[in-house]
C-alpha cells in the first residue's frame, strides 16, 4: 500500500495503526507535499518524516518539489480560507501525484496521512481518494483513526518520538492569514544575509531535530526572537574590553554613535538605544 505522508505528526500514528490492521500489507510512505513554504520548512518536515519511518522501519519515497506547478494549480484560490477550495486543490494535486506513484510502483491500494489531521475534511479527502480510485482501477483506504481515543493516542505518539510539530499547514497563503490574525510577523520567510542561524529558526530547528532521539527531553522557552550573540565596543578605532548583555539586540551589524548623555554611570548613545553600562555598575546591578 502507499501511503501519501504530509508530516510526522500526522504519519507516525497513522501508519502504526495501518500496520496493525493491515499486518500483511507492505507499507512505502511517500513523501509529496511541494505545498510547504518556505523550502526550508520542507526540508524539516521531511527530515523528521524520515526519521519516523526508520523508527517504524517503514521505507520511504520523496516526490517532487514542484512549488511552481503548485501555485499555478491554486491560482486564483489564495484568499480562500482553510479548508476552502484551495485545500481541495491542493488535496486534488497530492492525491493525484500518490495514484502516479501507486501506478509506477504497481501498487493497487493507496491513502493519506491527510485523513488524521483535525484541520482537513475527511469527507473531502474521500470523495477525491475513491473517485480517482475509480478512475485508476485502485483502492483508497478510507480510515478514521482519529475518533475514539484516536487523537490522544497520537499526541501520545508524537511526545514518545520526539516529532517535530509543525504551527501551520503548508502553504505561504494559510501561513499569512494565521500569523496576520495573531498579529505577527511571518519570521518563517527571514532570512539573515549574513547566514546566521537565529534562535528558534526553520534552520535551528533542522540541526535540533536531526541529533533528536527519545531519550531527549524537550523544554520550550520563551525568549527575544532576535538578538545579539556577540559584539565589541570599540572608541576612536581602538577596542576596548567589554561585554554584551544577554537580551541585547541590534538590527545593524555595525553602529557608531555618540554619547548623548551621561546619567549614574550610564553612556546613552544616540543610535539604537545603545546603552554603556561600567562594570563597576554593573556588579553593584546584579549583586
Ligand atoms: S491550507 Fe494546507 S491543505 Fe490548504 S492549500 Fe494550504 S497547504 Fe494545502
Amino acid at each position: 500500500m502507499l501511503v501519501h505522508i504530509c508530516c510526522s505528526v500526522d504519519s507516525h500514528y497513522f501508519l502504526e495503526e495501518l500496520r496493525r490492521e493491515f499486518s500483511n500489507e507492505k507499507l512505502i510512505g511517500f513523501f509529496y507535499d511541494p505545498n510547504i513554504h518556505p523550502y526550508g520548512e520542507y526540508l524539516l518536515r521531511l527530515q523528521d518524516v524520515k526519521r519516523s519511518c526508520e523508527i517504524l522501519n517503514i521505507d520511504l519515497i520523496e516526490g517532487i518539489y514542484n512549488y511552481e506547478a503548485w501555485l499555478d494549480k491554486v491560482r486564483g484560490l489564495e484568499d480562500e480560507p482553510e479548508k476552502g477550495e484551495r485545500c481541495t486543490a491542493c488535496f486534488d494535486d497530492r492525491l493525484n501525484e500518490t495514484v502516479q506513484k501507486a501506478i509506477e510502483l504497481d501498487e493497487k491500494s493507496f491513502t493519506t496521512s491527510l485523513l488524521i489531521s483535525p484541520l482537513k475534511s475527511q469527507e473531502k479527502l474521500k470523495k477525491i481518494g475513491n473517485d480517482l480510485a475509480q478512475k485508476h482501477n485502485l483502492n483508497f483506504i478510507f480510515r478514521d483513526y482519529r475518533s475514539g481515543k484516536g487523537a490522544e493516542k497520537q499526541n501520545q505518539a508524537v511526545k514518545i518520538n520526539k516529532l517535530y510539530r509543525q504551527d501551520y499547514c503548508g502553504c505561504i497563503f494559510a501561513l499569512s492569514k494565521q500569523r496576520e490574525s495573531q498579529n505577527k510577523l511571518i519570521d518563517e520567510t527571514f532570512s539573515p544575509i549574513t547566514n546566521q542561524i537565529l534562535p528558534s529558526s526553520i534552520e535551528e530547528k533542522l540541526i535540533f531535530y536531526k541529533n533528536i532521539d527519545s531519550s531527549k527531553i524537550i523544554i520550550k522557552e520563551s525568549f527575544l526572537n532576535y538578538r545579539l550573540l556577540s559584539g565589541k565596543v570599540s572608541i576612536n578605532n581602538i577596542t576596548v574590553p567589554s561585554r554584551i548583555i544577554f537580551y541585547s539586540h541590534s538590527e545593524r551589524n555595525n553602529i557608531s554613535g555618540k554619547i548623548d548623555y551621561l546619567i549614574d554611570e550610564v553612556a546613552y548613545l544616540n543610535r539604537e538605544n545603545i546603552k554603556i553600562i561600567s562594570l563597576q555598575k554593573l556588579n553593584v546591578a546584579f549583586k
